[in-house]
């Protein structure tokens, strides 16, 4: 029995501190199969944050050399303002928000926030000034309130719930019979990818970071989801450099600036207004999601009217 306890308990404890080393957007990526293939620099300092200013400057990269997915992408964010990246699937969206990460190096270019290139910073301290609110947010089987808490293990009860509130999601949690005690997860009570959604927001409000990267989910989501959504995301965004892989007409609209990426490059970019204007790619893109949204809105009256 000695003999199995001890790898048994080795596990145990190789498995909590894998489950402690995570963050929510480690998480994702591990989920990935991100290789780890970025080290620390020796010299390597804390990434100093004093405003949460991102800068691509003439990034190229490419997973594998034969394919450039990145020729040459500038773009800043001033701090507090947000960007939305939009553009056809396999643009290069997501690799943007890898590379902010550094899950992996680029060929040239740089990546600066506060004007220090990530490369001569640690990547813990580069990924404690970043929240992440995935497309897909994986949830512990645990307690609801152990997965928000997950955004700051230290965070009172009280804390907690008043995250949930601002995530528009602490009336649906009032709701169920164990409230912050229900479980969720794959044991557990299954969320929505709504309610997910609203769970990884929570986390990010809890962990308060100067800089804020939002996955958007490509789903439909009906509009009063997407509109609980927004206003938590306004909320959570609000005064943070804030990067969107944007795919819903709300969030772009209210952007600062619009980057559309096709092919590696920065296509057009400018506020939703200049670039309905210019009737380009943004252009027939938006015309082309309101079509959409149409039909399945006259789908939805023919269907309530039966
Ligand atoms: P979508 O809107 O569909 O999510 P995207 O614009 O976010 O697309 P990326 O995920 O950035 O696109 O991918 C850009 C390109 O890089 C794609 O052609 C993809 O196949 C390729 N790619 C992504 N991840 C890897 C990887 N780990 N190894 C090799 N190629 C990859």
């Amino acid at each position: 029995l000695m003999q199995l306890s001890v790898p048994l308990n080795f596990i145990g404890f190789i498995y909590r501190e894998i489950r402690q080393g995570l963050t929510d957007i480690e998480q994702m990526f591990a989920l990935l199969d991100v290789k780890q293939e970025v080290v620390d620099q020796p010299q390597a300092r804390p990434l100093a944050v004093s405003h949460g200013a991102v800068e691509f400057r003439d990034v190229h990269f490419s997973y594998d050399p034969a394919r450039p997915i990145l020729k040459g992408v500038s773009f800043e964010v001033p701090a507090g303002k947000t960007i939305a990246i939009v553009g056809p699937s396999g643009a290069g969206k997501s690799t943007i928000s890898r590379l902010l990460f550094r899950f992996y190096d680029i060929q040239s270019g740089s990546v600066l926030i506060d004007g220090q290139d990530i490369r001569d910073v640690t990547q813990e301290s580069l990924r404690a000034a970043i929240g992440m609110v995935p497309q897909d947010t994986v949830l512990f089987n645990d307690t609801i309130a152990y997965n928000i808490r997950y955004g700051r293990t230290d965070a009172s009860d009280e804390e907690v719930k008043k995250a949930a509130e601002l995530a528009q999601i602490g009336a649906f949690i009032d709701r169920l019979p164990d409230g912050y005690k229900a479980m969720v997860g794959e044991r557990g009570l299954k969320l929505s990818g709504g309610e997910k959604q609203r769970v990884a927001i929570a986390r990010t409000i809890l962990k308060a970071p100067p800089i804020l990267m939002l996955d958007e989910a490509t789903s439909a989501l009906d509009t009063h989801t997407e509109q609980e959504i927004q206003a938590a995301l306004d909320l959570v965004s609000r005064g943070r450099t804030t990067i969107v892989i944007a795919h819903r007409l709300s969030t772009v609209i209210g952007a600062d600036e619009i980057i559309v990426l096709k092919d590696g490059r920065i296509a057009e970019r400018g506020t939703h207004l200049a670039l309905l204007r210019k009737e380009g790619l943004y252009a027939s893109m938006w015309a082309r999601q309101r079509e959409a949204s149409e039909a399945e809105e006259r789908l939805r009256i023919a269907r309530e009217s039966d």
